[in-house]
């Protein structure tokens, strides 16, 4: 018999915090690096704050 800790983990790189598959996540899995989108998206804008660091007048010519 499996017992639900028996499920697959991952850490999430941005809280740091281990988190359990879920069943929203069946078809992919592999591919979750975030515990939730909040995370994610946390990550997200952290990566483009690099990117902004252009100056935003190229953006809006
Ligand atoms: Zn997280």
């Amino acid at each position: 018999m499996r017992k639900k800790s028996d499920l697959p983990t991952k850490t999430c790189p941005t809280c740091l915090r281990p988190f359990a598959w879920r069943r929203k996540w069946k078809l992919n899995w592999e591919h979750v690096v975030h515990c939730s989108e909040r995370c994610r998206r946390t990550a997200k804008s952290a990566k483009r704050d690099r990117i902004d660091a252009a100056p935003l007048e190229n953006l809006h010519p």
